[in-house]
């Protein structure tokens, strides 16, 4: 079945997000597969694990009620379409990995060729511009067209749900005086610094 939001709903995701993308496209069949199992979280009942940064967790956040700000949103730089989620009350959880093959077929993208192009060479043709254009918005309509269960291998999550967003002490940075998490404070020569003065002083090269 294709997306099952209404225009109105996914208009907002893009208006939040600033523009239409293939990326953006990915988190809301994302989120739309999370909501599905597990409902909308206005607190912290769901937990959403991205291994990505990409657009499409501007989607996930807008549509599931999983945020960054919230402390239920939580980034892993690992660099893959992968996202896990976790329901506190029983437990449930799963990982979804993005099956790309699903919408854009085996061959190497002709948008993939386009971008490179663009990026090699500093800009495209109008021709070239156009083309990406038709290009992105097929690969847009294929990704919301998809069947939820092929866009996505579903797996169990791969750890334990992330712990509720703590409340912690702050430490006054021994360099430049501001006040920081203590989580996130180093000690080094003998004195409590900041992430941003310990990278000042302790450089390995
Ligand atoms: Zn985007
Ligand atoms: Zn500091």
């Amino acid at each position: 079945m294709s997306c099952s939001f209404s225009k109105d709903v996914i208009d907002r995701v893009i208006d939040y997000h600033g523009h239409s993308c293939p990326g953006l496209a990915i988190g809301i069949r994302v989120a739309e597969y999370a909501l599905n199992e597990l409902g909308h979280s206005s607190d912290e009942e769901i937990v959403a694990v991205s291994e990505t940064d990409m657009c499409g967790v501007d989607a996930i956040q807008f549509l599931t009620g999983c945020t960054l700000g919230k402390g239920n949103f939580i980034h892993r730089d690992y660099g893959k379409n992968a996202f896990s989620f976790y329901r506190r009350r029983d437990n449930k959880s799963f990982r979804l990995l993005l099956n790309r093959k699903a919408y854009s077929g085996d061959e190497e993208s002709p948008m993939t060729r386009l971008h490179l192009k663009r990026q090699e060479e500093g800009s495209l043709s109008p021709e070239d511009e156009k083309l990406l254009d038709q290009l992105r918005s097929q690969n847009i309509a294929n990704i919301m067209n998809t069947p939820l269960e092929k866009m996505f291998s579903v797996g169990p999550a791969d750890e334990l749900a992330p712990r509720k967003a703590w409340i912690l002490e702050s430490l006054v940075c021994d360099s430049c005086g501001e006040s920081t998490m203590e989580s996130r404070t180093r000690r080094f020569a003998g004195k409590t610094l900041c992430m941003t003065c310990f990278n000042k002083v302790e450089q390995k090269i």
